[in-house]
């Protein structure tokens, strides 16, 4: 548990080293590059901080114990001896920026016994819905196959569309919708949204957005405006969210929501009425899920929340994530090692793309942490007598290597050709000029999209691999 808990500075000093060296093992890298820079490479957290997240959640776990519990005991009780941790005081040290960061949000108690939804689903009133499988992945298709379905059983089933959004992408504020449409020809459709009163991720806000839509379609049976034995259809674009209905997993880190659905799921039952719950692609232009998604969006930017709800155990999670990221991008921000990799790739947290070659992936590798066998390195670290190039007409770094060097003429211009063709998918007015670190780092450049990124790095691979050399 928390054995990291109340470690010594000399032996966290010695993990950093094992995981700086294996890293660099694993990349290829020189054992004296930065490791500020290789962490940020191979996107592994630094040791410190990675500790601090670990034990935060450990935090997290004990508190969401009873109170009798021998573990949740120990917790509140500990204090600091001889000004030195123990683990258990380290744990509540941390907590203090957890608290903080969380706004002093109370964190949800454990489930232990799980709610049992299994006889809803074996007297066979909740099933799995699929519409757009057979549309392929073409969003006009998926779309029109969704248009379709709603033509054809529109005049006997309720059909909804369900969403959630957070203020931040996974967690934060949250808020969720669901637009519901009766059966039959002048049938008016229903909106509803309910912001959520505390720190939530977006897998609580779409299954909001489900109990929603279940709530509305109940009072509309039980008000007679719809007849109770219709169908309804319920569509939303989380898969986790209907997993979670569905196959009956991590309810516990869910309980308090799912706690709602439960009833409902029961009111369905009782009146043998048949649910089906479908999952349809986010942003294919699926008219009433882009409304449930706007309807969503503009509850939550309209209504600041106040967040005093209890956390769910995946909200703290991603919330502790989160800090660590803020954090570590903070330390490489003001890092005074790696700055020419930090120039390449200033964010951290993301995955680098290395290409299927090992050789090349080294060389690729080097490259970013600006220490090769580039004569400018080598002559930096005294493996050569002069930074010039081979072929004697200049400075070898990574200007000469990529643009200049004549050894490398042919295989150039095709690089050049190719990248020059694939920027034509950037837009004229915010096409960056070549340059070794549009070749390197394509990602860092906003205006560049995911796909024109893999496909320059595809040529800087290319280039690397056709030079020969092992950089
Ligand atoms: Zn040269």
């Amino acid at each position: 548990m928390a054995a990291w808990a109340c470690i010594s500075d000399k032996s966290l000093k010695r993990l950093e080293k094992v995981q700086s060296r294996c890293l660099c093992g694993i990349l290829g890298a020189k054992l004296h590059t930065s490791t500020d820079a290789v962490e940020v490479v191979a996107n592994v957290t630094p040791v410190r901080l990675r500790i601090q997240e670990l034990c935060t959640m450990e935090y997290v776990r004990l508190m969401q114990k009873p109170e009798d519990s021998v573990l949740g005991q120990l917790l509140r009780s500990s204090s600091v001896t001889n000004n030195k941790f123990t683990p258990m005081s380290y744990l509540k040290y941390l907590a203090t920026s957890f608290h903080r960061i969380t706004d002093n949000a109370e964190i949800a108690p454990e489930h232990k016994t799980r709610p049992q939804m299994i006889d809803l689903f074996e007297g066979g009133n909740v099933s799995q819905l699929n519409i757009t499988s057979e549309a392929g992945t073409d969003c006009v298709d998926i779309a029109n196959a969704v248009t379709h379905f709603i033509s054809e059983t529109h005049s006997s089933t309720v059909i909804c569309f369900t969403d959630g959004a957070t203020t931040d992408s996974e967690v934060g504020a949250g808020c969720a919708a669901a637009i519901v449409i009766p059966p039959g020809p002048d049938s008016k459709e229903i909106q509803a949204t309910e912001l959520l009163d505390k720190i939530t991720d977006s897998i609580e806000t779409e299954l909001t957005g489900i109990a929603i839509a279940l709530e509305i379609v109940i009072g509309l049976f039980t008000s007679g405006t719809v007849v109770a034995w219709t169908n309804t259809v319920i569509l939303t674009h989380c898969k986790a969210a209907l997993n979670i209905i569905l196959e009956s997993h991590v309810y516990g880190n869910y309980q308090q929501i799912i706690a709602r659905i439960i009833p409902s799921l029961l009111k369905f039952h009782n009146m043998k009425c048949h649910i089906s719950l479908g999952w349809i692609p986010s942003h294919a232009g699926i008219d009433y899920n882009e409304q449930a998604d706007t309807l969503a969006k503009k509850a939550l930017k309209d209504s600041p929340i106040s967040a005093k709800g209890q956390l769910s155990l995946p909200a703290c999670k991603k919330m502790v994530a989160k800090n660590t990221k803020r954090l570590w991008q903070q330390r490489w921000d003001h890092s005074t090692t790696g700055r020419v990799t930090y120039d390449l790739i200033r964010t951290v947290g993301r995955s680098t793309v290395f290409p299927s070659d090992r050789c090349c992936a080294i060389s690729y590798c080097r490259l970013l942490l600006d220490d090769s066998t580039l004569n400018v390195h080598q002559f930096r670290a005294g493996l050569a007598q002069s930074k010039l190039c081979d072929c004697a007409q200049g400075v070898d770094d990574l200007q000469h290597f990529f643009f200049e060097c004549k050894n490398y003429k042919t295989i150039r211009h095709d690089m050049i050709e190719w990248v020059q063709s694939i920027l034509t998918l950037v837009d004229q007015h915010k096409r960056p000029n070549l340059s070794t670190s549009l070749l390197l780092a394509p990602s860092g450049y906003r205006q560049i999209s995911s796909r024109v990124s893999g496909e320059i790095l595809g040529c800087t691979f290319e280039f690397i691999g056709k030079s020969k050399r092992c950089l």
